[in-house]
């Protein structure tokens, strides 16, 4: 299982990376100063490091440009997230030895794809699933597609995530508090019907009699569960 160190002092912030992550099948420490993020760094070895600029105790780029100095740590790839204009200057103009950076805020979609792209080029390191199948549906989870019968099928974002979720847990009975949790966050309050308006919508999409679904079943009073 890949490893990856999140160093963020916004804690909401670090938290929905963290899970988004360990949705990925990543192992995830987190770190809410700089110093710590370095004590972390020596004590965990990740294999990704994401790192805020603006951090207390120790900034963001020093950080960096002391991993890329350490022997020990200079492989490991980063991506950083900055928040303004001026902070990406200075990723990019001082070398600070970033392999990517996001600027806030994103999209969790986008910070995933980077975090996919940076674990591809990273050498000697597992590569990530980039494809969920069963039959005829094909899911590319970089480029956010969905294929049925190789045509593609054109979801919006939370159909995709939906997807994704019942996909990856096929057999399993998902609650519609889990998928609400999953897909729209914490955060987000939607009404649990909302869960079963985007089924409705996946299933007339993904399903050849969507009167008789055969692939997201309804598990009456509990939930769905996606069979294949
Ligand atoms: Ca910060």
């Amino acid at each position: 299982m890949s490893k990856v160190l999140i160093v963020e002092d916004e804690e909401t912030l670090a938290r929905n990376l963290a899970d988004k992550l360990r949705g990925e099948g990543f192992a995830v420490t987190t770190a809410g100063d700089g110093e710590e993020g370095l004590e972390k760094l020596r004590g965990e070895h990740p294999d990704l490091i994401i790192l805020d600029i603006m951090l207390p105790k120790l900034d963001g780029l020093s950080l960096c440009r002391l991993i890329r100095r350490d022997a020990g740590m200079a492989h490991i790839p980063i991506i950083m997230l900055t928040a303004r204009g001026t902070e990406v200057d200075k990723i990019v103009g001082l070398e600070s030895g970033a392999d990517d950076y996001v600027v806030k805020p994103f999209g969790l979609g986008e910070f995933l794809a980077r975090v996919r792209a940076v674990m591809r080029r990273a050498p000697g390191r597992p590569a990530m699933q980039d494809e969920l199948v069963s039959d005829d549906l094909r899911l590319s989870l970089t480029g956010r597609r969905l294929f049925k019968n190789d045509t593609e099928a054109k979801l919006s974002n939370k159909e995709f995530d939906l997807l994704v979720e019942l996909m990856r847990n096929r057999g399993v009975v998902l609650s519609r508090d889990l998928l609400l949790t999953k897909v729209w966050g914490y955060d987000y309050y939607v009404d649990k019907r909302t869960v079963d308006v985007h089924i409705r919508w996946l299933r007339e999409k993904i399903e050849d009699d969507p009167s008789t679904p055969k692939r997201i079943v309804t598990v009456r009073g509990v939930g769905y569960r996606f069979e294949g």
